[in-house]
């Protein structure tokens, strides 16, 4: 039976989708419910990574109390959230939700009307920003607490100023008005700033402030995944990231590195590696050096690149490589809406193993590659590590530490015991409830 602490309804997935979960889910006797519930409600916890080269954890945690303690329901020491650092990952806050018996989720008279993605965000613990809003009904002052609702029909037009009615629109709690609807809609198409503050998320998520330079919210099996790369106690690595952006598992890398070594972060998209250097900034790191180049081509076969700091890079020159492959990213929660495209789904594992080929050429002998996904597809994760380990016999699976995830699935090309070397996160990992997501680590021999 799967703990769900907050379960959010209504959901829209298309039949291919809920054959996925089925297909997948089948294998560890979780039913296609179970498994849509899961997908459909955020984690329970929220996860904080902490910057420990400028604070530490406990400090973190105090000041996230502090905050709590301050909220007006919160009325004693029982009614706070729990909040720790995590057993395994010492870097690593766990926040529990709010009690549910201390929201006020009564839908207010006064809406309005959010597009999914934020609908999605609220659910995890976020303000509403101006962007994301689509319709608001015609008396809201600022100051007034109205109700959020996310648009699943995708119907409600930019500007919409009545009561939305559609059966397809998804309370997902209450907040308080901190924009006009001049200031939303009066010309501005691309208005900015908090336009609600949001105080109760039906899922009990507790928002919460913390400087940029203290750390930043993260997937609990992203923490994992640069953990893997076993980097603690080891100076002067030479680090691949070879789809880096926006970078939260650059920045982590880096800091469990202690600004030793060198980290090259590699991203295609110039817009997010805007998002990496301002980490770094934010993070007070040094040791990234940040490259706007396409990994599939980020080896020198000619040896014609004299630099050995920029792209495209010598074989065998890094210690470590993380691949966090882009993916088809099916395993985000919660996930209101989806309508996929199996082509497009199909196509992902292609450019994954294109990437992982030259991630085995640039990796030194005796060094480790990280490979992970934020999906829940067998086809880019144990079909993939079966495939890289019949086509590169200088690899071997090795076990990741710490086991915070479940075993891979069975009958999709690996032995019951690589199945155990790999970890998929998803609606079986109770403990560590967090996205869907998966990650095996290799040595090459
Ligand atoms: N590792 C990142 C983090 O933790 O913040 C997330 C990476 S995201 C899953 C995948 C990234 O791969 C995207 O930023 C995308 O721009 C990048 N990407 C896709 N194809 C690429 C390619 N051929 N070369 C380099 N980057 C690529």
């Amino acid at each position: 039976m799967i703990r769900q602490a907050h379960v959010v309804r209504p959901h829209c997935f298309d039949d291919y989708f809920l054959n996925l979960l089925k297909n997948i889910y089948i294998n560890r006797n979780i039913s296609v419910e179970e498994a849509t519930r899961w997908i459909s409600s955020p984690p329970t916890n929220t996860y904080f990574r902490v910057n420990t080269l400028v604070t530490t954890p406990s400090d973190v945690v105090s000041s996230i109390n502090e905050q709590l303690l301050k909220l007006k329901r919160v009325k004693c020491d029982e009614d706070k959230p729990l909040i720790k650092i995590h057993k395994d990952l010492d870097d690593c806050i766990v926040i529990s939700p709010l009690k549910q018996s201390l929201l006020d989720c009564n839908p207010k008279n006064e809406e309005i009307i959010v597009d999914i993605v934020t609908g999605q965000s609220v659910l995890r613990g976020s303000h509403v920003f101006a962007p994301g809003v689509m319709g608001m009904t015609p008396d809201i002052k600022i100051d007034s607490t109205i109700s959020v609702y996310a648009d699943l029909a995708k119907k409600c037009k930019r500007g919409y100023q009545k009561h939305y009615d559609n059966p397809l629109k998804m309370y997902v709690g209450n907040g308080i008005m901190k924009m006009d609807r001049k200031q939303l809609f009066g010309g501005d198409m691309n208005p900015k700033g908090i336009a609600v503050e949001v105080t109760d998320s039906i899922s009990g998520i507790p928002g919460f402030t913390l400087p940029a330079t203290d750390g930043l919210l993260q997937n609990f099996p992203s923490i994992v995944a640069s953990y893997a790369l076993d980097l603690n106690g080891n100076d002067n690595l030479k680090v691949l990231d070879m789809c880096a952006a926006p970078g939260n598992k650059t920045s982590h890398i880096a800091t469990l590195m202690k600004n030793q070594g060198c980290i090259d972060a590699v991203d295609k998209s110039k817009t997010k590696l805007k998002k990496i250097h301002k980490k770094c900034e934010e993070f007070g790191l040094e040791n990234v050096r940040v490259h706007h180049f396409d990994s599939l081509i980020l080896v020198d076969v000619n040896k014609r690149n004299s630099s050995t700091n920029k792209p495209p890079f010598q074989s065998e020159s890094f210690d470590r490589v993380l691949l966090d492959a882009p993916c088809s990213n099916l395993g985000q929660r919660p996930l209101l809406k989806i309508e996929t495209n199996e082509n497009l789904v199909k196509s992902f594992h292609v450019l994954q193993r294109k990437l992982f080929g030259n991630a085995v050429e640039l990796l030194k002998p005796g060094g480790i590659l990280v490979y992970s996904t934020c999906t829940i597809t067998p086809e880019e994760n144990e079909q993939n590590v079966a495939w890289a380990l019949e086509k590169f016999a200088q690899l071997e699976l090795v076990a990741i530490n710490p086991v915070a995830g479940a075993p891979g699935l069975p009958n999709f090309g690996l032995s019951d015991m690589n199945c155990e070397l790999v970890q998929r996160f998803g609606p079986d990992n109770v403990e560590n409830d967090s996205i869907g997501f998966f990650i095996a680590k290799f040595r090459k021999k």
